[in-house]
């Protein structure tokens, strides 16, 4: 799939839109994208959202951000969290983030793998592993990695109407992160 036409680079601080420059998105880009130095923070000013896939690290100073890690960035089943990061964190900013060749697209295609791993690694059997996959399956897939970090943008924003909720992709190609443009 080529989600790179879906993508804007943002390469230096004229890339970051004017909205959200100097605002703790931007400050993500800053420090991920640009190796900007690390500031010194003692409260949160962010919440990101990101996938628990092992290829990934955000380059970020302490205590800048919450992080929650889920498979493909999925907040459906977190919600708690998110609320606990805004009501007792403060943060007033969340930045969903989904990434190239995340394994919670396409979930079909990989059930034998999944079957035949919690067998041979965890001791399940057979039909209970087939059962847990079949189960979560509904769940858990995401289809179209750029769609559902949208699709997830939009529902929070319902939610959480007065935070600024900003949809990102990471690259795993070259280990950057990316808006999305958002008018497809
Ligand atoms: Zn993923």
């Amino acid at each position: 799939m080529n989600f790179m036409k879906r993508l804007i680079s943002i390469q230096s601080k004229k890339d970051i839109p004017i909205q959200y420059q100097d605002t703790p998105i931007g400050l993500l880009f800053e420090y991920h994208n640009f190796g900007r130095p690390d500031d010194v923070y003692s409260n949160p000013q962010l919440l990101i959202s990101m996938c628990m896939d092992n290829r990934k690290r955000i380059h970020i100073p302490d205590n800048f951000s919450f992080i929650i890690r889920t498979g493909g960035s999925n907040l459906r089943y977190s919600e708690f969290k998110v609320s606990y990061a805004i009501s007792v964190g403060g943060v007033r900013h969340l930045v969903l983030i989904g990434h190239t060749q995340c394994g919670m697209v396409d979930l079909m295609s990989q059930k034998e793998q999944f079957v035949q791993g919690l067998v041979e690694r965890a001791g399940w059997t057979r039909q209970a592993a087939e059962e847990h996959f079949t189960d979560s399956v509904p769940i858990f897939e995401i289809g179209n990695a750029v769609d559902f970090v949208l699709n997830e943008t939009k529902r929070l924003k319902l939610r959480y109407s007065k935070i600024e909720i900003v949809p990102l992709m990471y690259r795993v190609e070259d280990n950057l992160l990316y808006m999305i443009k958002e008018d497809q």
